[in-house]
């Protein structure tokens, strides 16, 4: 079938599978063209087949030489409607890391639920045996609990006060003012629990239980930090309520896991265009505004080249490049240098929807976000008929 761009609001509803092979391949070969670490030998991605995880995924196989075992939440093809594109990034990476040796399967399914730990845990005691790093890299807009049965929806609200900034529809270019009410105590409990760490400590918990984590194992979590002008929404908000959460179940993690010699670690990784991100408000004008800065910088970086810095200079070395005073591992270092913030803030004081095109990188943000789907890639033929239906080696449907 011909497979063309679906948007829905912020998402794209279809995706093309040459096009996420591409997007892969892409990423695979940054990573071999950078010098090897020596990493973990096997990994556990939880969240393995977009943005961050995939990219952790990619940079510890073609890196560092891992076996990996990913987890995550995606959708076949089925009649007219294509696979996503987590489902077709992963068809792509089982296959190019298999064609070079690398042992890679995928677990698709709730990775909040109990019955997905545990059929993890069984593939690791029959394949890997033992885990030396887990990668949680879950973004969801919802989770139910597997003790309680109760289901979380998370927010994006301020905490305390209204707030009124600009952002912009980065597909139609369209600045406009959001206005954003403040969340109850309802709302920040429910983004904690679908964004905190609770669901991490679980699955540190079974898995540790199991006796599948190998002595010194690693487990780290991703966050995000950001600017000043989006802490109302972000850092201050009710996702980073949810990230304050995080941290302290880090610090609980790293207690747990002493016995281990094990570490848990927490990474705050740059701004960049994924499916998560194109839904907080704010954050997208932010992100075009950044890219444009960044890029005449020549600092801008994608999700592969953060999670190579992230295993190369930082979790896999002597001598970690990036830490900050509260222990965290800051690849958003270029991002939140100062000269980069101030320019952001003097070009956001500007921007309207007659100079966006000049003073953000919008065609940017739109290649980036298009890209995630399959889309907007050279020498893929659009106009040409493709299967939609494109099987993961390792998962039966
Ligand atoms: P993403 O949307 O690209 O990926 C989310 C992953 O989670 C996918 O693999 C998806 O299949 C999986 N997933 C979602 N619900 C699931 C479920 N119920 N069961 C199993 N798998 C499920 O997200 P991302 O932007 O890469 O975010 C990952 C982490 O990185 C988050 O903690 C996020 O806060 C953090 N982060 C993101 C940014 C950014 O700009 N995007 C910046 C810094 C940190």
């Amino acid at each position: 079938m011909l497979i063309k761009p679906k948007i829905r609001g912020f998402i794209c509803t279809a995706a093309h599978p040459q096009g996420c092979f591409k997007a892969v391949e892409e990423q695979v070969n940054y990573i071999k063209s950078q010098k090897p670490f020596i990493g973990p030998k096997n990994v556990l991605v939880i969240g393995a087949s977009t943005g961050y995880g995939l990219a952790s995924r990619i940079a510890a196989t073609f890196g560092g030489g891992a076996n990996t075992i990913g987890v995550f939440f995606e959708k076949p093809a089925a009649g007219k409607r294509t696979a996503s594109a987590g489902w077709y990034n992963t068809a792509a990476f089982e296959t190019l890391a298999q064609q070079a040796g690398y042992y890679a399967k995928s677990i698709n399914g709730d990775a909040f639920s109990d019955d997905i730990k545990q059929q993890t845990i069984e593939l690791i005691r029959q394949d890997l045996k033992q885990i030396d790093l887990v990668v949680y890299s879950l973004a969801s807009p919802r989770r139910t609990d597997p003790k309680t049965g109760e289901t979380y929806t998370s927010v994006l609200k301020t905490v305390d006060q209204t707030y009124v900034n600009k952002t912009v529809d980065p597909l139609t270019g369209d600045v406009k003012e959001v206005t954003i009410e403040p969340g109850d105590q309802a709302d920040i409990d429910n983004t904690v629990a679908v964004m905190g760490g609770a669901d991490w400590q679980l699955w540190i918990d079974a898995l540790q239980q199991a006796g599948v984590l190998a002595e010194g194992a690693t487990t780290v979590a991703y966050s995000y930090i950001g600017p000043e002008l989006t802490y109302p929404v972000y850092k201050n908000g009710t996702i980073g309520k949810a990230k304050d959460h995080l941290y302290e179940t880090a610090k609980n993690l790293a207690q747990q896991l002493q016995p281990l010699k094990g570490r848990a670690l927490v990474s705050i990784n740059k701004a960049v265009v994924t499916q998560s991100s194109a839904a907080i408000p704010v954050v997208p004008l932010y992100i075009s505004i950044l890219f444009k800065i960044m890029k005449t910088q020549g600092s801008h970086e994608g999700c592969i080249e953060q999670m190579y810095r992230m295993f190369h200079d930082n979790i896999y070395t002597d001598k970690p490049k990036n830490i900050d005073p509260d222990g965290h591992i800051r690849v958003d270092n270029y991002e939140m240098q100062a000269d980069i913030q101030q320019k952001v803030i003097d070009v956001w004081q500007q921007v309207n929807a007659n100079n966006i095109d000049a003073l953000a990188d919008l065609s940017g943000y739109r290649q980036d976000f298009y890209r995630l789907f399959g889309f907007d890639f050279p020498n893929i033929n659009y106009d040409s008929d493709v299967d939609p239906n494109v099987a993961i080696p390792s998962i039966k449907e």
